[in-house]
């Protein structure tokens, strides 16, 4: 039997998109070489760059007014570009909500340039839930606002848009970028790395609004500075090639095969719904982390009753052919992610699988 890939990232991609690459790691038939040796100056790889660019467009129906950019340094270079640009000489604190892992991670290096408001926290209470309207006191001032639209070590995910429409709205949606519609009018920076959602690790979409570039700092590095990336469609240095082209595959396949992002969030909720079925059976064997109503559709995040038998589910998982179901070495228990390259049927099988080991309380074999 095939294996199957759960894993968190880098994640599962779509069969004819694995195919496609590998025909081209053999060879690009309109130039005769591989993808790997494949200049980054050369017309080929600025339409491959331009095609991205436009499925990204056509998906998301952007307003010619935003850019889309592929850039490099991961997410992580997110968490100081983006205050870089944005509150570096500022008087108004940026805000940030503190609702887990990757949120914990952005905010030490937004204070590497300015002040940071922390608006809420769920550290204290272990990071199980995200806050309400009620709980959120945004201010109309704040230079931007930041917070992470997936989490995906807790698997906790905003279902709705917060802030103050005046102030940026920017989003690390890393872990559920291009997994349904988004309101994008709305948001003024979005980023998201290739490695989840959208492609090999690699390379980090980003969208944002022209007139966030306006008022850039003049001290930046010049890598570290959106304006070159924009100028130059992306290819400023030189880009990684290969994870870009492999990108390009999943946007074809995402606009083509599913047919777009409201096709997409229909598989991705009936993937998410078969799981938790299977996972609510008997909540005292596979123990939710995540608060019910702020449940991730891409991660799903349990524990089992004793360490003993998350050990063996895992170890016999596995013997089934059912990979990378291991949580964040933060938390441990069990991580499911179903992002987009992820099937139905996958989802099936690993059901199947756990429905029979909590049926036999994890003793004996299937
Ligand atoms: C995985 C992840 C990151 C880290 O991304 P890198 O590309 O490894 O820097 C950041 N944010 C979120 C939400 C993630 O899921």
């Amino acid at each position: 039997m095939p294996k199957l890939n759960f894993s968190a990232g880098p994640g599962a991609l779509p069969e004819p998109v694995l195919q496609a690459a590998r025909d081209a790691i053999e060879e690009i038939p309109e130039l005769g070489i591989s993808v790997l040796g494949v200049s980054h100056r050369s017309d080929w790889f600025r339409q491959v760059v331009l095609e991205c660019e436009q499925h990204v467009r056509a998906l998301l129906q952007l307003p010619d007014s935003t850019h889309v950019l592929l850039l490099q340094g991961g997410s992580s270079l997110q968490f100081s570009m983006i205050p870089m640009l944005l509150l570096r000489g500022r008087k108004q604190p940026a805000e940030y909500l503190d609702t887990g892992y990757w949120s914990a991670m952005a905010i030490p290096e937004a204070r590497h340039e300015g002040a940071v408001r922390v608006l809420w926290s769920g550290r204290e209470k272990g990071y199980r839930r995200l806050p309400s309207d009620a709980e959120l006191a945004f201010s109309e001032q704040a230079s931007y606002l930041h917070y992470v639209s997936n989490e995906t070590v807790e698997g906790l995910q905003f279902k709705r848009v917060l802030g103050h429409d005046g102030v940026p709205r920017v989003s690390d949606m890393s872990s559920d970028f291009l997994s349904g519609p988004i309101d994008v009018e709305r948001f003024d920076l979005i980023y998201a790395h290739s490695q989840k959602n959208l492609g090999p690790a690699g390379v980090t979409l980003v969208v944002l609004k022209d007139q966030l570039l306006e008022h850039a700092p003049s001290d930046l590095p010049t890598i570290l500075d959106y304006r070159p990336h924009a100028e130059r469609h992306s290819i400023y240095n030189t880009p990684p090639v290969f994870a870009i082209y492999a990108v390009l595959l999943v946007l074809r396949w995402l606009r083509f095969e599913v047919g777009g992002l409201t096709e997409m969030s229909a598989i991705n909720s009936a993937k998410a719904e078969r799981l938790y079925r299977c996972i609510d059976a008997d909540p005292d064997f596979y123990q939710p982390r995540a608060a019910t109503s702020d449940r991730s559709k891409m991660n799903a995040v349990f524990n089992l009753p004793t360490p003993d038998l998350q050990e063996r589910f895992i170890r016999e998982a596995e013997q089934a052919g059912l990979l990378g179901l291991t949580g964040h070495r933060s938390l441990g228990g069990v991580r499911v992610s179903l992002y987009n390259g992820v099937t139905l049927e996958a989802v099936e099988t690993l059901c199947g699988f756990m429905d029979a080991f909590r049926e036999r309380g994890g003793l004996g074999t299937c």
